[in-house]
């Protein structure tokens, strides 16, 4: 078939023979006519021929189309944390399906996988994080964790505890009540969104809504918008409080130091569960394992997907803390949720290979100390350019928001897609980077060297300065 001809055309003609640009052209309309994409405006990818398609991965570089080369500083979805074309990884998978190709977690059955995965992930979780419910993907492991925050509330007898409380701009999945709880109001709009029983408040973002505060007074200003919500709303019917410890999707909004522990505080003297969703900054994207240890942070839930299997495998985490597991899983009766393939034996293989190399290889070291020459590059070469209003982040993981007028810190409207128009410009210098709302957001595979940092930042110099040119 075609389609079976493609992938090793793909790969072994490098050098593009004719047959394999027919064989990608065949390809390209196949996807264009069949495949559904995520966050795809899909009249535009009719009119535009189709779908790049990516065939391979080395490293920090991602191989398309034969061979366009590109370095990924996105590692992907922010997940390709130990680099791309392991063969370790790919040697785990097929051992571990050559053993045991699928067994279910039902009913008191597990596989060494699952059971050795689990009990790392409680190892490293901070606090009392000490079951793991397995998931596929990070909406899977958000929903899971919102079914046991009403089961916590039915079996303490305050059933009518239902109400989520979630931010502006954040994004916790794409299932109907993950998109419910995003605030991200075009996410919203063509599916009827939110569901019933969501409240948003103000996010930590200072660049945008600290005004003439600083930013400690602006984060513990930010953090009392927990409070007058649930004296809103009645503390009484408020379940949980869920938050990425630092918003990546809407372009890394950095909250200022005072924001965590204010908001513990809140949490606790309300009584309300606490949900870290550590999807993206967990397994050492921060420069730590997990971006509550450097807030200090120990959330009753806690979400992971992404880095744990550094995107080898879909394959997610719930983390449940000891509070609740005591109510919602050791009193007695089944627990009654699950998916055909939580702990799939595989998925768990590749995670534990994954936290072996990410140990052996000093990666949230690595992440922290390559974080800092990130930074500090993109300060020198960027910091001051007119489109430049903050360079902001952490670790491995950088957000740039872009400007109109630094001093006034107006931007241009977002109609016009400055950050597309400076990402796109970037990918024809040969680096991913993404853009979002006012922000362009950098978050490299841990093993980006130094050399590739410096191309990451030459085209971003060089991107600003074309578009910047272009708007004069
Ligand atoms: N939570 C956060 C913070 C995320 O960034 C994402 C995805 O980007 C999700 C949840 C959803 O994860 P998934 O796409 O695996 O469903």
């Amino acid at each position: 078939t075609p389609h079976a001809s493609a992938s090793n055309a793909a790969r072994s003609t490098i050098a593009g023979s004719d047959d394999a640009q027919m064989v990608r052209q065949q390809l390209r309309d196949a996807d264009r006519l069949h495949h559904v994409h995520s966050f795809t405006d899909h009249s535009a990818l009719q009119q535009n021929g189709g779908a790049f398609i990516a065939e391979r991965g080395e490293g920090s570089m991602l191989v398309g189309e034969g061979n366009i080369r590109l370095l990924d500083a996105m590692a992907g979805l922010g997940c390709v944390n130990v680099g791309y074309g392991r063969k370790e990884m790919a040697q785990a998978a097929a051992d571990a399906m050559q053993d045991l190709a699928y067994y279910h977690s039902f009913q008191a059955t597990t596989n060494p996988h699952a059971a050795a995965l689990a009990e790392r992930i409680a190892k490293a979780a901070p606090g009392a994080l000490n079951h793991v419910f397995f998931a596929n993907s990070g909406s899977e492991a958000n929903e899971s964790i919102l079914k046991l925050v009403r089961a916590y509330w039915r079996a303490k007898g305050q059933p009518n505890r239902q109400h989520i409380i979630a931010r502006d701009y954040a994004y916790h999945g794409s299932t109907l009540f993950t998109t419910s709880l995003n605030g991200l109001p075009p996410m919203h709009e063509a599916f009827g969104l939110p569901l019933s029983g969501v409240s948003h408040i103000e996010a930590p973002y200072w660049y945008r809504q600290g005004g003439d505060l600083d930013p400690e007074a602006y984060g513990k200003k930010a953090a009392r918008s927990l409070k007058d919500k649930i004296t809103e709303l009645g503390a009484d019917q408020v379940a949980a409080f869920i938050a990425e410890p630092i918003q990546v999707t809407s372009g890394v909004i950095m909250p200022p130091e005072s924001y965590w522990p204010e908001i513990v505080a809140i949490c606790k003297q309300e009584g309300i569960l606490l949900i870290a969703d550590e999807v993206v900054t967990g397994f050492g994207r921060t420069g730590h394992w997990f971006a509550q240890n450097h807030y200090g942070i120990e959330a009753d839930f806690m979400t992971l997907a992404k880095g744990l299997s550094s995107g080898y495998m879909p394959i997610a985490a719930a983390v449940i803390s000891d509070k609740v597991a005591e109510m919602t899983l050791q009193q007695g009766g089944a627990f009654q949720h699950g998916f055909t393939t939580s702990g799939h034996p595989v998925a768990c293989a590749v995670a534990l290979k994954n936290l072996d190399i990410i140990v052996q290889e000093g990666l949230v070291e690595r992440a922290a100390k390559m974080g800092a020459v990130l930074h500090s590059k993109l300060n020198t070469a960027i910091g001051d350019h007119p489109l430049v209003g903050e360079v902001r982040g952490m670790g491995l993981l950088a957000g740039i928001e872009l400007v109109r007028d630094r001093k006034s810190r107006s931007h241009y409207p977002l109609e016009l897609g400055l950050c597309s128009h400076v990402a796109n410009a970037a990918l024809m210098q040969g680096v991913i980077v993404r853009a979002t709302g006012n922000s362009l957001v950098i978050c490299p595979p841990f093993i980006i060297t130094e050399a590739e940092i410096d191309v990451v930042v030459a085209a971003l110099v060089a991107a600003l300065e074309q578009i910047y040119g272009q708007l004069q």
